[in-house]
């Protein structure tokens, strides 16, 4: 396992590496929430917790709460779950899409009155949601530690809802996305618990064309079409020899110059407009 200091320093440029907007309005920060389920009376109790469950996927799937999966507490007639929100009105059913609004005519069918949310506060760790007019181009980004959506804005670089965005998956909802997202914080594990894997996450993070890369870059692809601007994949280079060398790095990809004067977001060094790939010089030669 890496040193925690390691660990902090590296969470705190990716946590930080954004922008932060000046005045974050409250509508736009991530908030846990505790959502109770009451029960009418003498119901199945295995298809109640089944069509619940169902519900939460809906949700998780569309974007609408962070994490999977959600802990959830038996309650006095019913049930207590507690999630975090990418913005205080994700719940809202006009974010709803058709699998949503299903699972919960679903639940009301087994026995479950109108879902109450309850909000206890904002998330102390949680990013602020995007909230800029224009969204010059999208970047497919996570990392272990982050739960947030993985689609962060351009401008901003803070993360986006999925909600937000038309469906992307072939179940008409962002289960390409998230499934990609899960790989990739799977892999980064690899690589940041430095025993068995570690050499194997490294290399699926940063080649182009790895499997990890090849998933990434066509889940983007899709984001861009459904968005209607470009989606950047980044790889995430942490081993090398040089600063010089590193500097001198070509895009992998198209071979052409990428290196950009001034970092993006203080964490890009590399971006190739042509195959909307980013990268950084590698972390452990990095100044
Ligand atoms: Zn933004
Ligand atoms: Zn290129």
């Amino acid at each position: 396992m890496r040193e925690p200091s390691q660990l902090d320093e590296l969470r705190g440029l990716l946590v930080g590496g954004g922008r932060r907007s000046n005045v974050v309005s409250g509508n736009h920060v991530m908030e846990t929430a505790a959502i109770h389920f009451r029960l009418r009376a003498r119901v199945d109790p295995d298809r109640a917790l089944n069509a619940l469950q169902h519900y939460l996927a809906a949700l998780w799937q569309n974007g609408q709460i962070l994490g999977s999966p959600t802990p959830i507490a038996r309650a006095r007639a019913g049930y207590s779950v507690f999630a975090n929100l990418p913005a205080m009105d994700s719940l809202n059913r006009r974010h709803a899409n058709r699998h949503v609004r299903r699972a919960l005519r679903a639940l009301a069918g087994a026995g479950f009155k109108a879902p109450k949310v309850q909000r206890l506060g904002a998330d102390p760790e949680g990013i602020p949601a995007c909230r800029c007019r224009r969204r010059p181009f999208l970047i497919l980004f996570t990392t272990f530690f982050h739960e947030d959506s993985p689609v962060r804005c351009g401008a901003c670089f803070q993360p986006i809802p999925l909600y937000v965005f038309p469906a992307t998956g072939y179940g008409g909802d962002h289960y390409d996305i998230l499934r990609w997202m899960s790989t990739y914080q799977a892999v980064d594990w690899l690589w940041i618990g430095s025993g068995a894997g570690e050499q194997f996450g490294h290399d699926q993070m940063a080649r182009h064309d790895s499997p990890l890369s090849k998933d990434g870059r066509d889940v983007a692809k899709t984001l861009a079409r459904v968005s209607r601007r470009p989606v950047f994949y980044r790889l995430t280079k942490a081993l090398a020899r040089s600063y010089r060398q590193e500097r001198a790095r070509k895009c992998p990809s198209c071979g052409g110059r990428w290196l950009l004067d001034q970092p993006l977001h203080r964490l890009f060094d590399f971006k190739c407009d042509r195959c909307w790939l980013l990268s950084n010089i590698a972390w452990d030669v990095r100044r």
